[in-house]
Order: structure tokens, then C-alpha cells, then sequence
């Protein structure tokens, strides 16, 4: 089924607005197993909107737009859909009567221009908004030539405000789509999330292995995010199930523990819950990172009960108090050094009684690099009881950048470090 989303709004051409709807129908979208096949936005013009229509009406089973239903001078979609598709808009004594009642509750006066939004065009479903004045408003379009459909193919206007777009979305548009799309057990559909390893890289080490699938129409994707990538299978038709479950076992098999997740997991509540599993603590040092991971750690609920402590530890003396680190290792190594990076996740584990240490320091720059050490040098510590271990790397990055990366890779280090000590099955 081909859907295709218009989303009106000279706003989101200024970029003043962030086209949110794209994004949020799109999740919305995927997880019924269905995708935009083109998006489009366009300002508040009669030209435009009707262009973009009459565009898509040549493709789309299901078209839906965005904004321009409400009552201001702007807000032209309705009667300019209604023109273009030469229906006839009428006022609806119901809808008018919900708008009187919407202003009358919250005791305000009503300007009359706003009654605009009972118009109806001939023949549209009335799609009710509970969070808002204008209703959303579903025609049916004339069949496309050799259509498989199981119904109509339609045209859907929602409101721009997302408080009312997403309730409407989910309470009206979504049975419309289920009644159009093909069932759900023809798609499958699983990412799974990879950390410490290039996307190139995995599509070199996967690919050939997946070939029987790829030749049976499994899709696969690569999104690669800051410090990590996502590899996302799609299967379609009567098999999509079975060539799914036989891509992922292959998938798992070659990336091994480089994969922490699957769909909306996250590396810092896999540590989380392997720590709470293991019944174990930590306690981080950071310099570079500034308390990234710290506030990775403790945006999960249940990290208070494994998180004992996040020191920042920006200055040379800060090391001292709060990590214990020797003046001596600072001043014959450096602060950024893999000596110091351990000094200061050993002191800080034993500071705090915690099973894990973890010390970060780096420069992040774009100043203070030396040949020997350049900008993105950082060096990550894991202290444990049976010894340290420092990873380094050169992260050359904006700052935040940086940051982001280097607690991927702090996370990383002891995901893999509690992965290795679970008492074998
Ligand atoms: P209203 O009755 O509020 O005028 P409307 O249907 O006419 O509703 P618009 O005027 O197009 O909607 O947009 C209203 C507000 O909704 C915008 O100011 C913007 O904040 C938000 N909005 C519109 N489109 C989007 C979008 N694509 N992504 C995120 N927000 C949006």
C-alpha cells in the first residue's frame, strides 16, 4: 500500500517548526508494518497544497495531510482539497453545536470565523478531535487502475497541533489504515542495535551470510547514530516470519556481543540491568565527559540501587579528593594518561565499596592537543576485582559529539565486563 503524507505549513519551510508529524508518523507507520513512501512538505498556498495533492492522487492509496484546518485566514486545506476534488463544502450542525460547546465550557467568547471549521466537504468521514476545534475529515478518492485494495483509497486531513494530530492519529487514522493494509503476519520486522563496530563493517561480516534471504526479498538497513548502529531486517509475503527468524539467528551469530538490543533498547539499560541482575555497583570518575555517563546511567529508572556515585573530576586536585589519585601519576604521566584514567577508576572504586570503577579522561578540544596525545584523545579505565583494564581511542569530535561517543564506548566496556562474568548456563 502506498501511503504518501503532506504536511502543510509555511512554518516548516522557515524552519521555525521542526516537522515533528514526519518523524511520529513514520514510528506510528512502521510499527503497524506499514511505510511512507514519500513525504512532502509545502507552505500554506492554495497553489501548493493543490499541487502536492494532485501529485500524490496519482500514486498514494492513502494520502494524509497536516495543519491548515483551523479557522485563520492560513488555514486552507480543506477548502482547497474540497476545490480540487470539485466537492462541495457543507456546515454540519453537529460539528458547529461541538465548537459552541468547546468555548462555552472553558467560559470564553466565541469569534465567529471559527464555525469556518464545521465545514464538511460532500461525502468526508468526520473524524472527532477531542483536544481541539477542528475536526479531522477522511474522503474517500476514485479507485487507481488495477487497485488491490480492500476498501476505498482515502484522503485524511488532521489538525497541526501535535497535542491534537497524535490522539486523532492513533483513535481514528489507524483503523482507516487497517481496514486498507494487507495483513499484519505478511511482515516482520526487527532492529537490532550495535555498538563498537562500523556499519561498513558489519554489512561486509553479515551480507554474504544473508544472501539466501536477500534472494527470498529480506531487506536489510543500516542506521548508523552517534557511537552506535542499527541493523534493521524486513521480511514481507506468506514467509516473512521464518526468513526474518533465520536472518536474525545469522545476524546474531556473526556480531556476537556486539549487539546490546533490540528495537528501543538502550546501552546504558542493558548496564543498568545487568548490573542489577549480577546484584553489583559502580561508581565513575569523569573528566572529559563531564558526568555524561553518569547522567546516561541515571536517566533508567532502577539506577540507584547499582549507581553508588559520579564524580567529575575536572581538575587535577578534584582527581585527588574525589578519585584518589596520586599527585605523583599526574605529574609524571599527565592528566590525560592511561596511568591516570586508571588511578582514577581504581580510587573511585575503592572510595565508594563498588564492585566496577570507572575513569574517563580525554581531550576533547579543540585545544590542548600535543602530537603524542591529539584532540579526542581519551583513555576509559574499567577497575574491577580481578584487575584494570584501559581502553583508548582517538575521538576526534565537536565537543558534545565527543562526549557522546566516549560514554558509548565507557558503557560498552562494562556491558562487555558483565557479559563476560554471568556464571555460564
Ligand atoms: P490551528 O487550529 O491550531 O490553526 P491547524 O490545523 O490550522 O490548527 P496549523 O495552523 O497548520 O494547524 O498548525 C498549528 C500548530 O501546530 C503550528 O503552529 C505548529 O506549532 C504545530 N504544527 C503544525 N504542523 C506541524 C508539524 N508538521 N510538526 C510539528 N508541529 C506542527
Amino acid at each position: 500500500m502506498n501511503i504518501e503524507l503532506i504536511n502543510t505549513g509555511t512554518e516548516l519551510l522557515l524552519g521555525s517548526t521542526l516537522n515533528t508529524h514526519q518523524q511520529w508518523i513514520g514510528q506510528q507507520l512502521a510499527a503497524l508494518g506499514l511505510e511512507l513512501a514519500r513525504q512532502v512538505a509545502v507552505p500554506d498556498t492554495a497553489d501548493a497544497i493543490q499541487d502536492a495533492v494532485r501529485d500524490a492522487m496519482g500514486r498514494a492509496d492513502f494520502i494524509l495531510t497536516t495543519g491548515g484546518l483551523g479557522p485563520t485566514s492560513d488555514d486552507v486545506t480543506r477548502e482547497k482539497i474540497a476545490e480540487l476534488l470539485g466537492l462541495r463544502l457543507c456546515r454540519e450542525a453537529r460539528i458547529e453545536a461541538g465548537i459552541q460547546r468547546f468555548f462555552e465550557e472553558r467560559r470564553r467568547s466565541m469569534p465567529a470565523q471559527v464555525l469556518i471549521q464545521a465545514q464538511v466537504p460532500e461525502g468526508a468521514q468526520v473524524l472527532e478531535n477531542a483536544h481541539g476545534t477542528a475536526p479531522g475529515l477522511a474522503i474517500p478518492l476514485p479507485p487507481k487502475p488495477g487497485s488491490t485494495l480492500k476498501a476505498p483509497r482515502l484522503l485524511v486531513m488532521l489538525p497541526g497541533p501535535p497535542r491534537e494530530l497524535r490522539p486523532m492519529f492513533t483513535q481514528h487514522v489507524l483503523p482507516l489504515l487497517r481496514q486498507l493494509a494487507p495483513s499484519q503476519d505478511q511482515y516482520a520486522r526487527r532492529i537490532l542495535r550495535t555498538t563498537g563496530v562500523g556499519e561498513s563493517v558489519i554489512a561486509e561480516k553479515i551480507e554474504p551470510a544473508l544472501r539466501d534471504g536477500l534472494q527470498a526479498g529480506l531487506e536489510i538497513g543500516y542506521c548508523a547514530h552517534t557511537g552506535a548502529v542499527d541493523v534493521r531486517l524486513i521480511a514481507r509475503g506468506p514467509q516473512a516470519h521464518a526468513i526474518l527468524a533465520q536472518a536474525e539467528t545469522t545476524v546474531r551469530e556473526f556480531m556476537g556481543e556486539a549487539i546490546y538490543g533490540e528495537n528501543d533498547d538502550r546501552l546504558e539499560a542493558q548496564v543498568v540491568q545487568l548490573l542489577t541482575a549480577a546484584r553489583q555497583t559502580v561508581a565513575l570518575a569523569e573528566s572529559c565527559t563531564g558526568g555524561f555517563i553518569t547522567h546516561r546511567l541515571t536517566n533508567i529508572p532502577g539506577a540507584s540501587a547499582v549507581v553508588l556515585a559520579g564524580a567529575v573530576t575536572y581538575s587535577n586536585t578534584s582527581k585527588t579528593i574525589f578519585a584518589h589519585v596520586d599527585p605523583a601519576i599526574l605529574q609524571s604521566f599527565g592528566a590525560v594518561s592511561p596511568e591516570t584514567a586508571t588511578a582514577m577508576a581504581e580510587g573511585i572504586r575503592r572510595a565508594l565499596q563498588a564492585d566496577y570503577g570507572i575513569g574517563v579522561t580525554g581531550i576533547a578540544g579543540p585545544s590542548g592537543g600535543t602530537e603524542q596525545k591529539p584532540v579526542g584523545t581519551v583513555y576509559i579505565a574499567l577497575a574491577q576485582a580481578d584487575g584494570t583494564k584501559v581502553h583508548s581511542s582517538i575521538n576526534r569530535y565537536e565537543r558534545e559529539s565527543f562526549k557522546a561517543i566516549t560514554s558509548q564506548q565507557a558503557l560498552d566496556l562494562i556491558r562487555r565486563a558483565l557479559l563476560a562474568s554471568r556464571p555460564r548456563p
